[in-house]
Parts: structure tokens; C-alpha cells; sequence
């Protein structure tokens, strides 16, 4: 199926509230979160994007991720904190908001629920709706696989793959006739860095919210279209999350 370029509809902004997405590199979080943000209308907030556009304007967080970025390895959780806390403040996101990439470490997800137990979003509808995770779990094989074959649009952030989900014309955006590129992470060896990484720093994470009682799971292995009818399925019964225990 074709991954839509997203233009948020705002007359369809539902009051989802916060959702994180987890998963490995390379699971569909991106993708996935596309897809909610033209379903329910909330944006996308993707750490990893924001950082590549502080890298592509040359900010001073930009010129200190950079390097960091490209040997596969995370970026201090006080910078990036402080990035997504910017991001949150704006008025799109006072429905609710898709972090995709974030948080990353244990310390990010105890920020993250530490500004939203004091009010991040205080008197706005989102603040009202308990955070929901998703984790997207998926198979290693699969995820070099599909990040080896990811390609990308520099300019409307649209996601391909050239096995599951090829551009019509290949090297070249459906939405906007850009030339795709593949991202510098996604080179096999950086690959198998960002993926140690995630084993070592994020993968704690899932414990950590399977605790928090706000853990859901969704079998990434399946097409874009059943996933994204999953995530969907666990939006749609939101409202009575925290008694679910399907994670
Ligand atoms: P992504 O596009 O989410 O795969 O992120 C690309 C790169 O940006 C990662 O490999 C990290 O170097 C950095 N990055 C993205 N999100 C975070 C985060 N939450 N914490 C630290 N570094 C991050």
C-alpha cells in the first residue's frame, strides 16, 4: 500500500491523547505514525526527524547529534528532552501527539511522565487521556532486511521500501517527485550499531511501561495495512486502557 503524505486534517483531531511507539529500528514506527497522524488527525512527533533537521540547518543541537547520529548511538537525553518538550508546547499538539523515536532510554520515558503527571498539557483535552505505548515487535532478520531496503524522501519524509512497498517510479517520491535517498544510519554497519544500541538502552523500556500497566503489543512482522488496523483497533478502545492487560 501506498504510505500517504500526511497533511493533518484538523477538522478530524480526536482527543487521543499521548501515544509512544516502540519498537527496533526499522519495526514501522514512522510509517505507522503517518498513518495515525492522517487518521486521527494528531502529528507526528519523530525524534529522529527532528534531529536530522537540526543537522540540515546547522543548529548548535545539530552540530552536536551529528556525529553522534552517524556512529549509531544516542543522543544525550538532556538535549533531546529538551527538543521534545519544545515540540509538545505547540498548539497541534494539544489533542494528542504520536512520539515516534522517543523516549529512547529509561531516564526519557521517567521525563516524559514526569511533565505529564505536572501538567505538560495542563487544561487541554490530551491531558485528560493516559498515555498509551504501542510496542511494534518485530523479528532482527526482518529489520535489516527492511532497513537495508528503506529509502526515503529528504523533502516530505515519506517512507519506502523497495520489497514491501516500492515508489511507483523507482528512485523517485509518488508524493512530490523528489529523489529518494537512504538515510547515512541506515548502511549496514551502522545498522548493526543502532541496533546493539536499542538492545542495550531501549529494550528496558518495554519492562518499564509493562509495569506502568500502558503496554500494548502489536505483531510487526504483518503488512503495513494489518498493523496500522491493530494500532487503530487499540485506539479506537482507548478509553479503557488502563484495565486492558493485553500486553
Ligand atoms: P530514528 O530516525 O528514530 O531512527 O533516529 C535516528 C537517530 O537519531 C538515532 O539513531 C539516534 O542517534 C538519534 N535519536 C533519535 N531519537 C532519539 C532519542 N529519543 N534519544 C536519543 N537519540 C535519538
Amino acid at each position: 500500500m501506498d504510505i500517504p503524505t500526511v497533511s493533518v486534517d484538523t477538522h478530524a483531531r480526536r482527543a487521543t491523547g499521548p501515544i509512544v511507539l516502540l519498537g527496533a529500528p526499522g519495526a514501522g514506527k514512522g510509517t505507522q505514525a503517518k498513518l495515525i497522524a492522517a487518521h486521527f488527525g494528531i502529528p507526528q512527533v519523530s525524534t529522529g526527524d527532528l534531529l536530522r533537521d537540526h543537522v540540515r540547518r546547522n543548529t548548535p543541537l545539530g552540530q552536536q547529534a551529528q556525529a553522534i547520529m552517524g556512529r549509531g548511538e544516542l543522543v544525550p537525553d538532556q538535549l533531546v528532552c529538551g527538543m521534545v518538550e519544545g515540540r509538545l508546547a505547540e498548539k497541534d499538539c494539544e489533542q494528542g501527539f504520536t512520539l515516534d523515536g522517543f523516549p529512547r532510554t529509561v531516564a526519557q520515558a521517567q521525563w516524559l511522565d514526569g511533565r505529564l503527571q505536572a501538567g505538560l498539557l495542563r487544561g487541554k483535552p490530551a491531558q485528560k487521556v493516559p498515555l498509551l505505548v504501542i510496542d511494534i515487535a518485530i523479528d532482527y532478520g526482518l529489520l535489516v532486511q527492511r532497513l537495508t531496503a528503506r529509502r526515503t524522501c529528504p523533502h516530505c519524509g515519506a517512507i519506502y521500501n523497495l520489497h514491501f512497498n516500492p515508489p511507483r517510479k523507482p528512485g523517485v517520491c509518488d508524493g512530490d517527485g523528489s529523489n529518494l535517498i537512504t538515510r547515512k544510519d541506515d548502511e549496514e554497519a551502522v545498522i548493526v550499531e543502532r541496533l546493539k544500541t536499542y538492545e542495550r538502552q531501549t529494550l528496558p523500556l518495554t519492562d518499564y511501561y509493562r509495569q506502568g500497566g500502558a503496554l500494548r503489543r502489536v505483531d510487526g512482522a504483518g503488512t503495513v495495512e494489518q498493523i496500522a488496523q491493530a494500532i487503530r483497533d487499540l485506539l479506537e478502545r482507548r478509553g479503557d486502557v488502563s484495565c486492558r492487560s493485553s500486553a
